[in-house]
């Protein structure tokens, strides 16, 4: 894979070859990055500033890692000329391994995921590069040929490490000598992307995207040495293109919503914008600043990556120290975005400290409370935007319900529902809703759980609630059965499944069956037919069309998260439905005056299965199941 070459300076080049997905990454990314690219800018001077809030992290232990260069900064640079951008820090730089780990493996682990969540539409596929840590390969949206010069901080000075590529397959590495620590990336640009080597172009972009950035970013300009003499030789001079002071510590009144924004864009390499942000600085014995954000769309993997979680950054006094997210956010908060800046935590924090840390908790519960006010807010103000969150992040609030039990009651004012209110699977309804729509004399909150919106909508259960026109809420998302088992009261009412124990209350309104029409003993035909696949066999008060039901007890599971659990190899107790069945049904009459054992037993059967398969469950005999229904059809 490598071939090898020797330079003037003796030192070996080697040739090194990308990973074949990483080329199709790129390819892609320049593409949808098109219409975009002075991105590539913000990009790097993110990395450039990532670098040295590492140096000055890693220095808090060691200052010598400074090498007595501790004026942290970053300095841009272009030659007309030569058509090159140069971007330069004196960060914590990179050895020879971390330069072919970080920069040779394009989005690492990532890649592969990258490439699936493509959608083709250019906008959101943009959104997604940030997300996967490609930030560095946006310089080849505008370079033809990329050089990264880099020596790590506190190394030995011949340590440092040149690599170069032109983005179209494969790498070089060398060592050299670097006298200074940090990072140099110099941008060799294609034909047509000669507007970047410009001083105001560039400039403008910084003020842009990376004014909030908490370094200075300098530029330099040739200025005259003698300014009264027009012959004078000239100098350098670098001066701040930014503003560099982190934007969290800055009075609300002087950020503008832009400012927001972009700041935004750094720290979550989100490319949207935020939904909202909230920003506080609490005074006192325990004095922080938060700059929280709530993003628009959920990034790719929010649901499946539980364990995974980044996005929230600890600075103490300005220092950055780590990212936090899994100290000081909740799991159902993952989705939030921002910066905590604490003046009272110690320098010297770790994981483990924060982990048990009294004052981090105190942290995590003011953030908590900072976000769910937001949310209430937007929720009664802008019915709109809320829709917007809940539709991106509403299954994972939803498992703040069983996390965070003390907030139980105020997230599940957050919850929305589909509902048997309307026709679309929208969920819009709130408790709140269903409340002030129940008629008075109803107690309870009904909802049914079922694999998906139609098997719920269209389940047998309902069919008394629809004929009495009363609202169902129609639950089905996977977490919805788990959280519904710790959720049986909002306020002073109760939630009660529709398919799960006496139909008690309903069964008062329900126009009373019957039941001394109802030949018991042919229940009791039934349950012996069936055996132990029922709990029992009885009259149903539920059904109006449907022939039969099955029933849970109250404190059973429903049946397709039976299913799941069961699927993901957990045991579960045996657990019998009863069946429920329509005494006004055809079937049911028909099977009173019937005087075939057999065909007695065929009908049982059934009756059985039609009611598992209303709800979405697999028979498990279904080639028996076609038999006994061709043979009653002939
Ligand atoms: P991301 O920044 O999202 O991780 P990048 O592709 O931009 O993805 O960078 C990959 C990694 O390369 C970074 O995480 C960092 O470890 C390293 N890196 C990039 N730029 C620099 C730099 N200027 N100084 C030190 N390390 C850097």
């Amino acid at each position: 894979m490598t071939t090898e070459t020797t330079d003037k300076k003796s030192s070996k080049v080697e040739n090194f070859e990308f990973q074949a997905e990483a080329k199709q990454v790129l390819q892609l990314m320049i593409h949808s990055l098109y219409s975009n690219k002075e991105i590539f800018m913000r990009e790097l001077v993110s990395n450039g500033s990532d670098a040295l809030d590492k140096l000055r992290f890693a220095a808090l232990a060691d200052d010598s890692l400074y090498e007595g260069d501790g004026d942290l900064h970053i300095e841009v640079e272009c030659d007309k000329e030569a058509g090159t951008v140069t971007i330069r820090d004196n960060g914590i730089g990179m050895d020879r391994d971390e330069v072919i780990n970080n920069i040779g493996t394009i989005a690492r682990s990532g890649t592969r995921k990258f490439l699936e969540a493509l959608s083709g539409d250019e906008k959101k596929d943009a959104n997604l590069i940030g997300q996967f840590g490609v930030g560095f390969y946006s310089s080849f949206i505008v370079a033809d040929k990329v050089t990264l010069t880099t020596r790590k901080a506190g190394d030995d000075k011949s340590a440092g490490t040149r690599w170069e590529s032109a983005g179209d397959g494969d790498y070089s590495l060398e060592t050299l000598e670097l006298e200074k620590h940090g990072t140099e990336l110099v941008l060799h640009l294609k034909e047509g992307e000669e507007e970047f080597a410009n001083d105001m172009q560039l400039r403008s972009i910084i003020t842009r995207y990376s004014d909030h950035i908490g370094f200075p970013i300098k530029m330099s300009e040739e200025v005259k040495i003698d300014e009264e003499d027009e012959n004078s030789a000239t100098k350098t001079e670098w001066y701040d293109v930014n503003k560099a002071s982190a934007l969290w510590t800055l009075p609300k009144s002087e950020i503008s919503e832009d400012e927001y924004k972009t700041f935004y864009n750094h720290i979550s390499h989100d490319f949207g914008e935020p939904l909202t942000w909230i920003h506080n600085r609490v005074e006192g014995n325990q004095s922080y600043t938060s700059l929280l954000y709530i993003p628009t769309e959920a990034p790719v993997n929010m649901l499946v990556n539980r364990e995974d979680r980044q996005g929230l950054k600890l600075y103490i006094k300005r220092v950055f120290i780590m990212d936090a997210a899994e100290q000081l956010l909740p799991h159902y908060l993952r989705f939030v975005r921002g910066v905590i800046d604490s003046d009272d935590l110690p320098l010297n924090v770790s994981r483990e400290i924060l982990q048990d840390s009294p004052l981090a908790r105190k942290i995590q519960a003011g953030l908590v409370k900072r976000v769910l006010d937001t949310l209430e807010k937007m929720a009664k103000n802008d019915a709109e935007k809320y829709q917007v969150f809940w539709d991106n992040f509403g299954q994972v609030l939803k498992e703040g319900m069983v996390e965070d039990m003390p907030n139980q009651q105020r997230i599940a004012k957050l919850l929305r529902f589909a509902s048997t209110r309307n026709d679309a699977d929208t969920q819009s309804i709130s408790l709140d809703d269903y409340i002030s729509e129940k008629a008075e004399d109803q107690d309870d909150i009904w909802y049914i759980s079922a694999d998906n919106p139609a098997a719920a909508r269209h389940s047998p259960h309902l069919e008394v609630f629809s004929r009495d026109k009363v609202e169902v809420l129609l639950l089905s998302d996977r977490i919805d059965e788990w959280m519904m088992g710790y959720f049986r009261q909002y306020g002073e009412v109760n939630l009660k499944s529709v398919a799960k124990g006496d139909l008690s209350k309903k069964e008062d309104d329900a126009e009373t069956k019957d039941d001394s029409a109802v030949d018991e003993l042919l229940y009791t035909r039934i349950a012996e037919v069936l055996g132990d696949k029922v709990s029992a066999v009885k009259a149903s008060k539920r059904l109006t069309e449907s022939a039969s039901c099955l029933i849970l007890d109250e404190n059973e599971m429903a049946l397709h998260m039976q299913r799941l659990m069961e699927q993901a190899g957990q045991a579960l107790p045996h657990s019998a439905p009863a069946l429920e069945i329509n005494p006004e049904h055809a079937i049911f009459k028909k099977m009173e005056k019937e005087q075939d054992v057999e065909r007695f037993a065929d009908y049982s059967q059934l009756l059985y299965e039609q009611a598992i398969l209303a709800e979405g469950g697999q028979l498990e005999d279904p080639a028996g199941f076609v038999h006994r229904i061709n043979k009653l059809l002939v």
